[in-house]
C-alpha cells in the first residue's frame, strides 16, 4: 500500500512516510489532504473568527532575528498600552460583533505582574462577553524568570484574573538547532511544549502553530508535525483538552536581521506543507489557512489543500505585518466571506473552538455590502 492510500485508510504515518509526502506530486498529496479535510470537519462549511490582535507592548528582551516588531525600552517608539487604550480597541471589536482578543506582547522586563492580572480583571469587568486569549509560551517563560513563580502558579493566577486561553505563537519549527539559528534567546522546544501542556491540563484554550522558511530540512518539518501530534494525543487522552486547531504560515523576513539570510518559502511550499500537515495531523480536525502572511488568494487556494478555516479577521495585527506580511492589516468580514463563498463553501462565523456561531447568507451579505446606501 502506498503512503497516500495508507493515509486515506485512516492509518497513522511514520516520520519517514511524512517526509516521503514532500517528494510526491503536489496534486496527489492535495487531493488526499482535501478528502481528509472533508471527512474530519463539516465538508460544506468554511469558518472564520471575528477577533482583534492587541499587542500591549512592543518592548522585548528576546530579540528574535526574524522580528521587526520589538523595540528596546530606550527606543523612541517603544510603547506599553494602558488599560483604557486597550479598552478602546476592544470597544471597536465589540462594535463589529467580535468575540475574542488575541493579546500578546514582547517580553517586557519592566512590567510588574500586577499589570497583567489588573489588565485581565479590567477587561473582564468592562467587556464580559469577550474571550481573552493572551500571553504566548514565550511570555509565560519570561514571567517565570521575572517573577520567581513557575508556570503552574502563574497560569493559576492569570486564570483567576480572567485568562481564557494561550496563543500557540512561537511554535515555528520545534527543532532546537533551527530555533537557535533564527533566534538564540528564543524559547526552546521543551519549554514551549511544557507550558502549553500545563495550560491544556488547566483547561485553557490552546492552538498549535508552525512556521516554515528558516532553511529547515523536510525531516525537521516532519519532526515538528510529529511533536504537535504527540502532544495532541497526550492532551486529548490525559485532559480531554487538546489544541483547538493548527495554524501554519511562512516566515516573513522583510525589515529583519534574517532578510537575505533565511530562504523563506514560496506559495507552492506553503500549500505543500499545509497538505502534508493535514495528512500528518490525524488528530486535529481544524486547520487554518493563513491570509496575513500568504494573502487572500493563496489562503483561498488553501481551502483545497487541507484547510477548513480562514483564521480570523485580526482587526489589528502588528507582528507579521511589521516583517512584510500581507499589506492589508485589516481583513474585513466581507473579504473573508467573499473568498469562502467564491470557493464554493458555506461561510460561517465561529467561536474560538471552531464551533459555528452563525452561518452567513453570503449572497445577501455581499449584495448588501456592495450596494450604494
Ligand atoms: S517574536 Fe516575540 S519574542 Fe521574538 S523579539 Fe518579537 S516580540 Fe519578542
Amino acid at each position: 500500500m502506498d503512503v497516500l492510500e495508507k493515509a486515506l485508510n485512516g492509518e497513522r504515518l511514520s516520520h519517514a512516510e511524512i517526509v516521503s509526502l514532500y517528494h510526491l506530486p503536489l496534486g496527489d498529496v492535495a487531493a488526499v489532504a482535501h478528502e481528509l479535510r472533508l471527512r474530519r470537519s463539516d465538508p460544506h462549511t468554511v469558518t472564520f473568527l471575528i477577533d482583534r490582535n492587541i499587542n500591549y507592548t512592543n518592548v522585548c528582551n528576546v530579540a528574535c532575528n526574524f522580528c521587526a516588531f520589538y523595540r528596546t525600552r530606550k527606543q523612541s517608539d517603544a510603547y506599553t498600552l494602558d488599560y483604557e487604550h486597550i479598552s478602546q480597541k476592544i470597544r471597536e471589536l465589540e462594535a463589529v460583533g467580535g468575540t475574542r482578543i488575541l493579546m500578546q506582547g514582547g517580553v517586557n522586563p519592566e512590567l510588574p505582574f500586577e499589570y497583567y492580572t489588573g489588565l485581565l480583571r479590567h477587561i473582564k469587568a468592562n467587556h464580559p462577553t469577550i474571550r481573552i486569549e493572551a500571553f504566548s509560551p514565550e511570555e509565560i517563560l519570561g514571567f517565570e524568570k521575572f517573577f520567581g513563580m513557575d508556570a503552574d502558579e502563574i497560569l493559576d493566577r492569570l486564570i483567576e484574573a480572567g485568562l481564557d486561553g494561550l496563543p500557540g505563537a512561537g511554535g515555528e519549527i520545534l527543532e532546537d538547532d533551527v530555533r537557535a539559528k533564527a533566534a538564540p534567546a528564543r524559547i526552546r522546544t521543551f519549554d514551549w511544549l511544557r507550558i502549553l501542556d500545563i495550560a491544556q491540563k488547566k483547561g485553557l484554550y490552546t492552538i498549535s502553530t508552525m512556521v516554515i522558511g528558516f532553511g529547515e530540512t523536510l525531516e525537521q518539518r516532519a519532526s515538528h508535525l510529529i511533536k504537535i501530534r504527540d502532544q495532541q494525543d497526550k492532551a486529548l487522552h490525559d485532559y480531554q483538552n487538546g489544541f483547538a486547531g493548527f495554524a501554519m504560515w511562512t516566515l516573513q523576513t522583510e525589515n529583519t536581521r534574517l532578510a537575505g539570510k533565511a530562504p523563506g518559502a514560496t506559495a507552492y511550499e506553503y500549500l505543500q506543507n499545509l497538505a502534508v500537515s493535514r495528512i500528518a495531523l490525524d488528530n486535529q480536525p481544524n486547520i487554518q489557512a493563513s491570509w496575513p502572511a500568504q494573502g487572500f488568494k493563496v489562503a483561498q487556494t488553501a481551502l483545497f489543500y487541507g484547510a477548513n478555516d480562514v483564521g480570523s479577521t485580526m482587526l489589528e495585527e502588528n507582528v507579521v505585518s511589521a516583517a512584510g506580511g500581507h499589506s492589508r492589516h485589516n481583513a474585513t468580514v466581507r473579504e473573508l466571506i467573499r473568498i469562502i463563498d467564491d470557493a464554493g463553501f458555506q461561510p460561517a462565523q465561529r467561536n474560538s473552538f471552531f464551533q459555528v456561531i452563525k452561518p452567513i447568507d453570503a449572497k445577501a451579505f455581499l449584495t448588501a455590502q456592495t450596494s450604494p446606501a
